[in-house]
């Protein structure tokens, strides 16, 4: 029950997309673009894997990067 609720708290890191206009765009990649999805914040992510504690958070924010990434994939099959 406590890591479902990490998980679903990990997808608040999607907030920074608030921060830009348009707020949402199918055809721009968030990975590299949104302050909480740039490379520095994927290797804090990535840190947080090594500490007992903070490891489900690590889990859940790197796998928010993927599906994100997941997306940007499939990017060039539906955008012009
Ligand atoms: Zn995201």
């Amino acid at each position: 029950m406590r890591i479902y609720a990490v998980l679903l708290l990990t997808m608040v890191i999607d907030l920074d997309h608030l921060l830009v206009n348009p707020v949402y765009d199918p055809c721009r990649c968030s990975i590299g673009f949104h302050v909480l999805h740039s490379y520095p914040a994927i290797v804090l992510y990535a840190v947080l894997l090594l500490f007992k504690p903070t490891r489900i958070w690590g889990i859940g924010l790197l796998w928010h990067i993927a599906t994100d990434y997941a997306d940007c994939l499939l990017q060039p099959f539906y955008c012009n």
